[in-house]
């Protein structure tokens, strides 16, 4: 058992965090998307010690993080020429690409496969801890495998503590959901298996061959071989039931009003949409943007309010708030009433 010792984000702390992950250890570590736990990528102990921290199914990979675009050479077999492009206008950033995987990365990281998800974050701290690493580092999401992903040192604190070192605490992450995950087909598709801030009329700008998995938006069977491993899993929820309504403010309302009973708590935008309905809600932001960097925030929050029932405002669906609509009905284990 550890105890959990949040650091903050000096140059000290950050040679600490160094050397933790250079002895084998697992330290949370902020980035631009969420919060995560990061070991040594090629240390196979220290990698183990990530999926016993989170009580992640083995077979959910990790993605790899750089800091430097030279590390992808001795991680990956190929480099397609989409992936350079991509690099140039994403990276730093949150953008995730699935690339063949060279033996530097053993299986543990890659959840089994032959692939691997690589990505350099903007986060000047992360970036500072790789580089005083020397090394890339594996990272999932910093929370208990099926929660909230974390968008705070503190949010890692509550599912992490006695389980890992240390934390690096780098304030609130700006964007809030975890990156955008995309691989390549042939030359000249890219295939969206999670979306996140890097849009897909971002990624139109490299090419307009742009393809959205199937399990972006839909359910995904628990047995099914999919893409994307991280999809087939029940995900960022809280223990309440949460039910998304899809349709107008006065269509969400109306059915809250007929339908709510004292168990009801609301998630919705904005206060005003809670508006004399006289039942306790919890605002999520009124923009895409907003909305994505408080999400999971929200969801924590609903548990800490004990909420039994949730009804919650659909997000757009447009730019990040397709990321948002991907982890919401995911939270609420695909329940969506369109109004
Ligand atoms: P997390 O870091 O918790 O957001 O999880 C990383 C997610 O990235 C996984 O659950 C997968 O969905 C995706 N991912 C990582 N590596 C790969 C890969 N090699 N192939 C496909 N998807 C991947
Ligand atoms: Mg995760």
């Amino acid at each position: 058992m550890f105890d959990t010792k949040i650091l903050d984000n000096s140059d000290r702390s950050i040679e600490l965090a160094a050397e933790l992950l250079k002895s084998g250890e697992v330290v949370g570590i902020p980035t631009e998307t969420v919060y995560g736990l990061g070991a040594d990528a090629s240390n196979e102990d220290a990698v183990k010690k990530i999926f016993e921290a989170k009580g992640r199914p083995a077979d959910n990979p990790l993605i790899v993080h750089i800091s430097e675009f030279s590390q992808i050479e001795e991680l990956v077999t190929e480099i397609p020429r989409l992936a350079i492009n991509c690099a140039e206008k994403f990276w730093p950033g949150p953008l995730t690409m699935i690339m063949p995987k060279s033996d530097r990365v053993p299986m543990i990281t890659s959840g089994g496969l032959d692939t691997v998800g690589i990505r350099m974050p903007s986060n000047e701290t992360a970036r500072k801890i790789i580089s005083a690493c020397g090394f890339p580092i594996a990272a999932p999401s910093a929370n208990l495998s099926g929660s909230p992903s974390p968008t705070s040192a503190q949010h890692v604190y509550n599912d992490m503590q006695n389980r890992i070192p240390a934390i690096v605490d780098a304030g609130h992450c700006g964007i809030g959901v975890e990156s955008t995950v995309i691989c390549f087909e042939g030359r000249d598709s890219i295939r969206l298996l999670r979306p996140g801030f890097i849009s897909v009329d971002d990624l139109k700008e490299i090419t307009e061959n742009v393809i959205i998995d199937k399990g972006v938006t839909e359910i995904v069977a628990a047995d099914a071989k999919v893409a994307s491993p991280g999809m087939k899993y029940k995900h960022y929820a809280p223990k309440a039931e949460i039910t998304i309504l899809e349709g107008t403010l006065d269509a969400y309302r109306e059915y809250v009003k007929e339908n709510s009973d004292n168990d009801t708590t609301l998630l919705v935008f904005d206060k005003n949409d809670a508006d004399g309905l006289g039942l306790p809600y919890v605002v999520y932001g009124s923009t895409d943007e907003e909305q994505a960097r408080n999400l999971f925030g929200s969801l924590r929050e609903l548990d800490r309010l004990n909420a039994v029932k949730v009804f919650a405002r659909c997000p757009s669906k447009n730019g990040v708030g397709l990321a948002v609509y991907n982890r919401l009905i995911r939270a609420a284990a695909f329940r969506v009433i369109r109004l």
